[in-house]
């Protein structure tokens, strides 16, 4: 008890000493939102450093991004000086590139291996699909791309799932899978998936690989650990050397003991927050901590310190909808605070014009500044309309995530460069640039040189310098190549000398790049341009911060930056209101958070409407956003919202009304539907589309938009004959018959 008054133990409730003191059997630390897991997780870092003797470098600590490492750290470093350096505080592929780099070897990769994103793998799934001469209709690559991302986090390698399939398409998907691994070993390459099973993998077979990592890591650390999957569940007992391991579906396949006593586990998470499904995160991995761990020791938090009582009963009002769950029993003393406030806008500009009223109100009447404030939605698509009311309001903005800046065009094209002088087995880069900008070396040249390394069974890449040799090739694509490859092989050679940023520059002038995009006079190159410029400062940047930072590492930084890694930090001045997805939020709070987009069909999203679980995740959707509140919360929508150019008439999403009227003020009439906002505007504006009088009985299929006069708004859910099923939200499923129900499509 004695140790329990230690001053790294202020501003920690009981149940969170003991979590920072616990000493030994691995622990698992389950509550709600905003009850002080990862301060537990900072503060018992501290501890470990501060009272228990423990060196930084026996300390690994998993966090959900690098952002959040970073502020791990630097808390850290706060409570108890500068000591974090050593430390690895990181998320799991950083964690596993680090591991890699070193071992890459052993695997048969080249240390300077590149990183695949989703793109470059669909990329290079495509090139396997093509190969294999499959119909892309009925194969389509990014599907097969999806499912072998499904096998590797399961850990099915492509032998397993070759022996597991039982149709023709699985046995397809299989053999595409294998070559796509293959396709990857020459390339040199690891996809994202490959960075954790890999990792696993390594552990797995070199004894000695793991022996030194179990040595090294005496603390094992992982927050939001509900969201893992089953491989990055598989790394964690690898890491932490426990005795006996399970399969996917619970198989014991190893039992016994390593000879090192496992490192000290703690992990922390909310099952309600698990938001990842569709990345293979289970929360089983939560769930059965107990069966896994047998000695484990659990503690639950209760206290919330982030919100008001209001904001906290909406969220467990909504999240005690999902029936299989644990009951939480979540609080704050923090007061009623003010009420949630709901307000109907009649389209998506009147909603993101609110917003932006609202945050100037909030500025004049309660002194908040833009940087207190965030505004979630469900998809990416849904950040324009604010940003263009932003603009024209003048509010100070930033949208995290969204069509990234590492995703454009001009900026792949220059890192594809980059990774091509760093690794000149990367086919899906060398490709992207064989004829970038445009060098006479067209798809015809190109499928040649890919038959012609086919044949020759050497990499795409030497089939390139041996071009001349290829039959049929016309002499000015041979020279095309020629004078390519002699470009490439100049850059290589500069590559050794120069920085990062040197080497971005040498590369936009020596190709040409730009000198076409600067001579275009075409508005949109220039802002290619400026992206292009701001390239050159991210890697400037680096190398500030990273005086020995090489090629490698800087590309492998930037494979790694995620969407929440963009989050403005706090100047200390006014700061800008953040824009971004639900699934972005995770882990952060705001004292003002606007919920928008909340209807049926957008929120929930429409696919998961028809399918329990999936609803059920849509709704831990919710519950991470409304939980993301410290004291005001606004939750609204639109009665008309233009998607993809037609007007959609959304009812309410059956989130809102899941929350207990009491605690919700509306700005608006809450059950404003597009024909009551309609009727209000002025006749110039746009009235919904397809209502013309005259009464027919509507031919209808699933998926179509109806409105009933009782009912309101809802979908189809399926037709049979005179009859359809039709959901209306928070109205229920109703059958209905066509012919006398007051039923209109939209
Ligand atoms: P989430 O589930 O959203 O990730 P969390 O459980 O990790 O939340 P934290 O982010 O660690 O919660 O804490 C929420 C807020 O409450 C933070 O601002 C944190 O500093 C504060 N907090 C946590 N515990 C205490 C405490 N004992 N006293 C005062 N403030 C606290
Ligand atoms: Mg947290």
């Amino acid at each position: 008890a004695d140790s329990l008054t230690h001053p790294l133990l202020d501003g920690l409730n009981p149940q969170q000493r003991e979590a920072v003191v616990h000493h030994g059997s691995p622990l698992l630390i389950v509550a709600g939102a905003g009850s002080g897991k990862t301060r537990v997780l900072t503060h018992r870092i501290a501890y470990l450093l501060a009272e228990r003797d423990v060196r930084p470098q026996e300390i690994l600590a998993i966090t959900f991004t690098n952002k959040a490492a970073k502020e791990m750290k630097e808390r850290v470093d706060k409570l108890i000086g500068p000591r974090s350096a050593a430390m690895w505080v990181m998320t799991f592929h950083s964690a596993c590139v680090r591991i890699l780099r070193r071992e890459a070897a052993r695997l048969g990769f080249p240390s300077g291996f590149s990183i695949y994103d989703q793109a470059d793998s669909q990329r290079l799934m495509a090139m396997v699909c093509r190969e294999m001469d499959l119909d892309p209709k009925r194969y389509p690559p990014r599907s097969f791309s999806a499912q072998v991302s499904n096998f590797k986090n399961e850990l099915v390698d492509y032998e397993t799932a070759a022996d597991r399939a039982s149709t023709h398409m699985e046995r397809t998907l299989a053999e595409a899978y294998k070559n796509y691994q293959r396709r990857l070993t020459e390339a040199g390459a690891m996809d994202f998936d490959d960075l954790i099973m890999l990792t696993v993998t390594l552990l797995q077979i070199f004894p000695d690989v793991a022996e030194h990592y179990r040595r090294r890591w005496r603390h094992v650390m992982v927050d939001e650990y509900q969201d893992t999957n089953h491989a990055q569940y598989t790394l964690i007992r690898e890491l932490v050397g426990t005795p006996e391991l399970r399969t996917a579906d619970g198989d014991l396949v190893r039992e016994g003991s390593s000879g090192i006593a496992p490192a000290e586990l703690c992990v922390v998470g909310d099952a309600d927050q698990s938001i990842y499904a569709f990345r293979g995160a289970t929360i089983r991995n939560i769930l059965e901590f107990e069966r896994d761990y047998p000695d484990a020791r659990t503690i639950l938090l209760e206290q919330n310190y982030r919100s008001t009582q209001t904001i906290l009963s909406a969220a467990n009002a909504v999240i005690s909808r999902n029936e299989s769950r644990k009951p939480k029993n979540l609080w704050s003393d923090q007061g009623a605070g003010p009420k949630i406030v709901g307000y109907v806008a009649d389209d998506e500009h009147d909603e993101a014009m609110f917003v932006a009223q609202e945050v100037d109100k909030l500025a004049d009447d309660e002194g908040v500044v833009p940087g207190q404030v965030a505004v979630f939605y469900r998809t990416n698509a849904a950040s324009r309309v604010f940003e263009e009311t932003f603009i024209r309001t003048g509010l100070p903005y930033k949208v995290v995530g969204g069509v990234r800046f590492y995703e454009r065009k001009e900026v792949r094209d220059l890192l594809a460069y980059l990774r091509v002088l760093a690794n000149p087995n990367d086919v899906v880069s060398l490709r992207r640039i064989l004829n970038v900008p445009k060098r006479g070396i067209g798809d015809r040249a190109e499928a040649m040189v890919e038959a012609f390394a086919a044949r020759e069974r050497v990499p795409f890449a030497e089939g390139l310098r041996r071009a001349g040799e290829a039959p049929g090739m016309a002499t000015r694509s041979v020279n095309a190549i020629k004078e390519f490859v002699a470009l490439l092989d100049e850059l290589t050679l500069k590559a050794e000398s120069m920085s990062p940023s040197e080497l971005a520059q040498e590369v936009l002038v020596s190709t040409g790049y730009r000198a076409e995009l600067a001579g275009s006079g075409d508005p949109q190159d220039e802002s290619r341009l400026e992206n292009l410029d701001e390239m050159v400062s991210v890697a400037s940047e680096f190398e500030e911060a990273n005086p020995e930072g090489t090629l490698v590492e800087f590309l492998e930084q930037v494979s790694l930056v995620a969407d929440a890694d963009q989050i403005p930090v706090g100047d200390g001045g006014q700061g800008v209101v953040t824009l971004m997805t639900l699934h972005t939020a995770k882990g952060l709070e705001f004292p003002v958070v606007f919920l928008t987009g909340m209807e049926d069909g957008v929120f929930p999203h429409m696919r998961s409407m028809g399918e329990p679980k999936e609803l059920e995740e849509e709704r831990r959707l919710a519950y991470v956003g409304i939980t993301r509140a410290e004291r005001r919360l606004y939750v609204s929508r639109a009665a008309v919202r233009s998607s993809w150019g037609s007007p959609s008439f959304n009812p309410a999403s059956r989130f809102v009304a899941e929350i207990p009227s009491d605690l919700v003020d509306w700005r608006s009439d809450p059950k404003k539907n597009a024909w009551t906002a309609a009727t209000r505007r002025e006749p110039s504006r746009t009235a919904p589309a397809g209502r013309k009088g005259g009464r027919q009985i509507p031919s209808l299929k699933p998926g179509d938009r109806v409105t009933h006069d009782q009912y309101g708004l809802g979908t189809v859910v399926s037709c049979d004959g005179d009859k359809a099923k039709v959901d209306f939200g928070s109205g229920g499923e109703k059958t209905l018959v066509l012919a006398y129900a007051p039923l209109e499509k939209l």
